[in-house]
């Protein structure tokens, strides 16, 4: 949940307090009549007036009204030098000069809405600034302190893999522990160092390992919050950050997505942003001025090395740059196993098995699928994590979770099981595609069915046979809806969108077609924000586009008469898929095998599993993720 901000509540015990005073003054107001200075004079010379205040702005008092009936009455004083005398003389009992009652009240009276407003635009203005956390301290850095806690400590114990990346940093670990011994010893340390790599592979969790390690306080900001609205304002919140740095130091400063500031300059629309080269000049100019001997050292991190601003790299900044991979193989099973520390697992769990099936998961989606797993055991009231919780935690990460109150009529289930279907059996017909693992008709987030095919390995390189393959897969789908429904629906859109998708970079990026040639007809960097090459002028002419699009063509239609032999060549088997898929509504690629075989499958348990053989169950479990099919 968020915070109350304080400022919020301020806002509303003001607002109270002035509305309730309105409230209050217009009902004495309304108490009160209005005389004409002679009316006064009149009731006063009647002996009809009790009580008189008199101030330099008002007269204020009580009279009987010619019905006898007591009121307040109010005027406006006029220059009467006469007025105490007459008073005197006609019986009225008091009378005084206005007492100040009180600064505030009518302080807040005049000047609450003034203020009412200044503080409304402040709250305004902050929202639209990001939202931190005080209006006031506009300037002041929102890096968290962290580290200071022993029992929360990260070290590198906590980060897994990345060996390489904590071997650099071990010469600033020794550094931070003891910098008069470092300085002493004659060694020159980087003032900066940069970690690049994709969001999640921890590269925040290593730069408070590194603190912890060392036991220096640890202060994490990220660019984003040095890009605010107001010009300076980042500028000085940089400024302060590197005091804070150098009032603990030694310690760490983190600065997160630096390329939030840190982008290249003089570039975008309109030739730049303002505040952010001010912002990226503070950063500069504090890098500079600071020296290492002071014990403070500067970790950044971006996942766009490329858009980084060169002056940010140049010797004396950031000059040391350490690479935080995508985890393989074993050091996706290294951070399985840091993070099921955590948790209490099952004895049939196998985390290589695991680390095999998810290529492509950073640190951060393991970490998430060892708490969805969690989770899920959790629901079920189970004593340990289950390798069936591990394997559906997978399939929701990838695919969002199950949606089974998604309704859906019978004949949109049998559209769907013959588009899917028709994946698979193509998949499955085609020599050098991928193994398909399982097919399922049930709804995962926004896809409605999903064929998942697991490559037998780690990938790097992608053959043209093997992209040919993977648009006839594609279209697989949606041939298999045609050949069988003569009529298509919406479900192939975003098959047709990857396999343009495909077939452009076939043609533009790998020189995959022969009349176009091996020449690469990609723009170098085409997102306008991130500056540079704005201008950059296509590099291909009219005519080389037309060829282009002719080629894509080509190869899509191609791709889809093959998907179409290969369907209307299997019709049989495809309908026993179907047969089997809706009445099971997920088949393993175990299962397809056999159907294609012209066997049947094993009856369904009790509680709705498959029975499947253990041997092959655990064969199939080795083959990995890749390609997911809606
Ligand atoms: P980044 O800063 O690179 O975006 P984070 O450091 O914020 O990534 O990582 C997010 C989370 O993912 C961490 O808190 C941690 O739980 C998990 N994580 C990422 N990489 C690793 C790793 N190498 N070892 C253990 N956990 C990791
Ligand atoms: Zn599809």
């Amino acid at each position: 949940m968020k915070k109350k901000n304080p400022w919020f509540v301020f806002f509303w015990i003001m607002l109270f307090i002035i509305v309730f005073m309105l409230i209050n003054s217009a009902k004495q107001r309304g108490q009160e009549v209005d005389l004409e200075y002679s009316q006064f004079k009149q009731y006063i010379k009647a002996k009809s007036v009790s009580k008189v205040i008199v101030s330099s702005d008002f007269i204020k008092g009580q009279f009987r009204d010619t019905d006898g009936v007591l009121k307040k009455f109010k005027t406006i004083p006029m220059d009467d030098s006469n007025l105490i005398k007459d008073m005197e003389d006609n019986n009225v009992l008091e009378f005084s000069s206005a007492q100040r009652n009180g600064w505030l009240a009518p302080l807040l009276l005049n000047w609450g809405f003034i203020i009412l407003l200044i503080l409304f635009c402040l709250w305004m203005m902050r929202g639209m600034a990001g939202g931190s956390k005080q209006a006031m301290s506009f300037g002041k850095t929102k890096a968290k302190l962290a580290g200071k806690n022993a029992a929360k400590k990260v070290t590198f114990k906590d980060v897994a893999g990345c060996n390489e990346a904590k071997e650099e940093l071990q010469e600033i670990i020794e550094f931070l522990k003891d910098p008069a011994k470092f300085q002493k010893l004659g060694g020159k340390i980087p003032k900066g160092i940069l970690l690049f790599g994709a969001p999640g592979t921890g590269k925040t969790l290593l730069a408070k390992a590194v603190a912890g390690e060392a036991g220096v306080p640890f202060f994490s900001s990220s660019g984003s919050e040095f890009v605010e609205m107001f010009v300076g304002v980042g500028a000085s919140r940089v400024r302060d950050l590197f005091d804070k740095g150098r009032k603990s130091a030694p310690c760490l400063l983190f600065i997160d997505e630096i390329d939030a500031v840190g982008r290249h300059r003089f570039a975008g629309i309109g030739g730049g942003h303002d505040e952010r080269e001010q912002t990226l000049n503070q950063l500069l100019v504090e890098m500079d001025g600071f020296d290492t001997k002071e014990g403070v050292i500067l970790i950044a991190a971006t996942n766009r090395p490329d858009v980084l601003d060169p002056a940010l790299l140049r010797p004396g900044r950031f000059d040391r740059q350490v690479v935080v991979p995508s985890p393989y193989l074993k050091d996706r099973e290294e951070i399985l196993t840091v993070h099921s520390r955590k948790i209490t697992l099952g004895d049939d769990v196998n985390l290589n098995v695991i680390a095999k099936r998810t290529p492509g998961f950073v640190g951060a989606d393991l970490a998430n699928l060892v708490n969805e797993a969690a989770l899920l055991a959790a629901r079920h009231s189970q004593k340990s994590v289950s390798m069936k919780n591990m394997e559906e935690a997978i399939d929701r990460i990838l695919a969002g979770p199950q949606t089974k109150s998604r309704l859906m009529s019978e004949k949109e289930k049998k559209v769907i099981a013959y588009h899917e279907a028709g994946h698979s059996l193509v998949a499955k017909l085609l020599p050098s595609a991928d193994p398909v693992h399982k097919v399922s008709i049930v709804p995962r987030g926004p896809a409605l069915g999903y064929t998942l095919q697991l490559p037998e390995e780690d990938k790097y390189l992608t053959s043209k046979t093997e992209f040919f393959d993977r648009l006839s897969i594609l279209f697989g789908g949606r041939v298999a809806e045609e050949v069988i429904f003569s009529e298509i629906t919406t479900g192939a859109q975003n098959d047709i969108a990857k396999a343009t998708d495909i077939a452009t970079r076939m043609v533009t990026e790998f020189g995959m077609s022969d009349k176009v040639g091996p020449i690469s007809l990609q723009k170098p960097n085409q997102e306008v924000f991130l500056g540079r090459d704005i201008s950059s002028p296509d590099r291909h002419s009219g005519k080389t586009s037309e060829i282009v699009d002719e080629e894509i063509k080509n190869i899509i239609n191609s791709a889809k008469d093959k998907a179409v032999a290969l369907i209307k060549g299997n019709i049989s088997i495809l309908n026993k898929i179907v047969d089997y898929l809706l009445e099971r509504e997920n088949l393993t690629g175990q299962d397809i095998d056999i159907i294609m075989k012209g066997e049947e499958l094993s009856p369904i348990l009790q509680d709705g599993n498959v029975e499947t053989n253990v041997e092959t169950d655990k064969k199939e479990t080795l083959k990995n993720l890749d390609v997911l099919l809606g």
